[in-house]
């Protein structure tokens, strides 16, 4: 028979994160989201638990913990509120997952490492203007120019766009290829100067403690080792990175709560 037990492990995470939220998030959470302020220290208090590295291996700065943890862990963030789970969704799921899975050894070092200690913050910027559900009609280019590219465009709709050090962008190599023509690359906030701006979404209707915000790129320089996968590979990419982002959202693949469990155990999908 299947044993849909948590392991002892598993079980003193989920106490461990129950418990924090508790004493950390739960208390500010109605004042924050009344006075639509956003707590920037979200991150490092995730990062303070070691949840950023919560499911990568311990070579690449992780904890080692299997897949359901990390299903765990973003039950019980979301429990409290919403605006903490997404930080660790997007981070994790959709980004780390994502580097993960098709980074090389040296961008898992490079980009991988510091997310999974907790030093960076990612955000995943795919969602354009004119591109949502169609992520194939995305407008950003990525123009060669020698050893790297130059990023132009917006994408909106991202969380924690104003809040993160890296960014994992999605733009077209070959803007007549369709799906595929887009690239994915990994952006330092840090080396990138004007040419990379964010701003907050003002007056949204939900989520009034998170950070949701646009990306405005202007001739971005990129370097070629920073792309993600081979030209071309972006969208597959961007598909893959969202099948680990909707685990870290539907709870119900780790519903503890309502007793229903994935049994899901490896990494993230590959
Ligand atoms: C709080 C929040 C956080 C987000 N965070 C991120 C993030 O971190 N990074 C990021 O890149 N994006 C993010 N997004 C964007 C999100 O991924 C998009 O909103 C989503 O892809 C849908 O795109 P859209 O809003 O343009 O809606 P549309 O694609 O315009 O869809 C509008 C409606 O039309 C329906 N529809 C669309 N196409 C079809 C079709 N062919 N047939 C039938 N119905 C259709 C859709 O189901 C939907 O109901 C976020 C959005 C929100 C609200």
């Amino acid at each position: 028979m299947l044993d849909l037990a948590l392991t002892p492990d598993q079980e003193q995470l989920v106490e461990t994160v129950r418990d924090f939220c508790s004493r950390e998030f739960a208390p500010r959470i109605a004042a924050d989201d009344r006075a639509v302020r956003h707590d920037p220290e979200i991150f490092a208090k995730l990062a303070s638990i070691g949840l950023p590295g919560v499911c990568f291996p311990q070579r690449y700065g992780g904890h080692g913990l299997d897949y359901l943890s990390l299903g765990l862990v973003c039950e019980e963030l979301e429990y409290v509120d919403t605006v903490y789970r997404t930080v660790l969704s997007v981070h994790v799921g959709l980004v780390g997952c994502g580097i993960y899975t098709w980074g090389t050894e040296e961008q898992k070092q490079r980009w991988l490492g510091p997310m999974a200690r907790g030093e960076k913050l990612a955000c995943f910027g795919l969602t354009e203007p004119n591109a949502g559900s169609d992520v194939a009609s995305m407008q950003a280019t990525a123009k060669r120019s020698g050893g790297s590219y130059l990023l132009s465009g917006q994408k909106v709709w991202v969380s924690d766009a104003d809040t993160a050090d890296f960014m994992l962008i999605f733009a077209k190599t070959d803007p007549k290829a369709g799906a595929r023509g887009v690239s994915a690359f990994m952006v330092d906030r840090a080396a990138s100067g004007k040419a990379l701006r964010t701003e907050p979404i003002e007056g949204r209707l939900g989520i009034h403690a998170g950070d949701v915000g646009s990306i405005f790129m202007t001739d971005l320089e990129v370097d070629e080792a920073d792309r993600i996968g081979d030209e071309g590979d972006g969208f597959k990419v961007a598909m893959g990175c969202l099948d680990n982002g909707r685990y870290t959202i539907d709870t119900r693949t780790s519903a503890r709560r309502s007793g229903r469990r994935s049994g899901a155990t490896s990494s993230c999908s590959r």
